[in-house]
């Protein structure tokens, strides 16, 4: 397993096993600026610069577990790549703050819908960290998008007044940041809901936060089944051993756990890095579902691979390791996700390339084949 999350000397101050396993220690502790990001890893000139850039517009916030597995050294380091700021967030002209017109798909606020049997429920609007290239940027960490009880009672409301939902996937923001007597309530609600079959948990908690899955989550967790989580584990130096007993209760508890990934630029869209994390993720049963192509988010044009890049990796994958460590690499729309296979493009069109949604539509995705410049440093492309 990767690197032991209890922080080596020097740490920024002396803190007791006790508080680190704490997950409410580590919500309190969340590293906020650059002088506290200094205790683990110095940010450098250009990182100081895009903190104080962006401090209005997608602030950050790390958890002191995920800080602890950054490496101080590592001026590319992929743990700090996906959460200090960075000065190519606002080298974006072509992202867009919804790009799949979430806001569009609310039947009612909170909830988007584009398949007709499943909805997409954003609980909340917290997360133990900012991750960089978060979909959910219009409304993670802002106070506006705070869901009052009454909204989450609306839509409730809703999906009860609705049989044709089948499958619940409660998302955020990250559910698990609730309280557990919150979560409780709510899945309770989910429950007495005859037509809801299944809920899924979106959680990146288990990567940033491990130790939020304690024994009474798991409790809660058990007495609501079928429940299904899926993580969201983005490089091999985050599988950890803290991680690994995370999923390892949540499996136990009866939840089968997923991952869904971010393909990254010069964070895992190589092959060994890749290949390292889905076989890492199949040998702690966590089970890769999806890896999605980067969105057309502001902000983000740093993040973005070519889609024949993403293809060529995956296919390189196929019949090189287990096929189940194989995700499905999938393009999120305004129609829902398409696999990005041979099969469901149909062609390029200068900076776009068509796909084939399931339903016949098809969806024009802007995508340069030389999105942003290869900075990735020599040395970044091995986990
Ligand atoms: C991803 C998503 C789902 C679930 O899709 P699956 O392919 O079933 O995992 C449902 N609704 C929305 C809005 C989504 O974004
Ligand atoms: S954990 Fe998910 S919702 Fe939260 S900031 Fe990261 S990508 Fe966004």
């Amino acid at each position: 397993m990767g690197p032991l999350a209890w922080p080596p000397a020097p740490r920024p101050e002396a803190i007791s096993a006790a508080d680190w396993c704490d997950w409410t220690w580590q919500m309190r502790h969340r590293v906020r600026s650059a002088a506290e990001l200094a205790a683990w890893r110095a940010p450098r000139a250009d990182e100081h610069a895009a903190i104080d850039a962006l401090a209005e517009r997608f602030r950050f916030v790390i958890t002191p577990y995920y800080a602890s597995l950054m490496d101080p050294e590592d001026p590319a380091c992929p743990i700090a790549r996906q959460v200090v700021p960075q000065l190519g967030e606002l080298e974006d002209p072509d992202g867009l703050p919804d790009p799949l017109d979430e806001v569009a798909h609310s039947p009612v606020k909170n909830l988007v819908r584009v398949y007709p049997d499943r909805v997409a429920f954003c609980v909340n609007n917290e997360c133990a960290l900012y991750c960089r290239y978060c979909l959910r940027k219009r409304m993670v960490g802002e106070p506006d998008w705070a869901m009052k009880k009454r909204e989450l009672e609306q839509a409730l409301g809703w999906i009860r007044a609705t049989p044709a939902i089948r499958d619940v996937l409660l998302t955020g923001g990250d559910p698990l940041v609730f309280s557990d007597d919150k979560l409780a309530w709510l899945l309770g609600e989910l429950r007495a809901i005859p037509h809801v079959e299944i809920v899924r948990l979106g959680t990146r908690l288990p990567v940033t936060l491990p130790f939020r899955v304690t024994d009474d989550l798991c409790r809660i967790l058990a007495e609501h089944h079928p429940i299904w989580v899926n993580t969201h584990f983005n490089h091999p130096r985050e599988l950890t051993a803290e991680a690994a007993d995370a999923c390892d209760r949540l499996l136990r508890a009866g939840c089968p756990v997923g991952n869904q990934s971010v393909l990254l630029r010069g964070i895992n869209d190589d092959l060994p890095t890749m290949q390292a994390l889905c076989e890492g993720l199949i040998r702690m049963r966590v089970r890769p579902y999806y890896c999605y192509q980067a969105q057309l988010l502001e902000g983000t044009a740093h993040f973005r691979v070519p889609i024949e890049r993403g293809l060529e990796l995956f296919e390189s994958l196929r019949g090189r390791t287990s096929g189940f460590a194989i995700p499905v690499y999938v393009l999120d729309t305004p129609h829902g996700k398409v696999p990005l296979a041979r099969s469901r493009l149909r062609g390029r069109d200068g900076d776009f390339v068509v796909v084939e949604a399931w339903n016949g539509a098809l969806w024009r995705e802007r995508n340069p084949l030389d999105a942003a410049s290869d900075d990735a440093p020599a040395g970044r492309r091995t986990p």
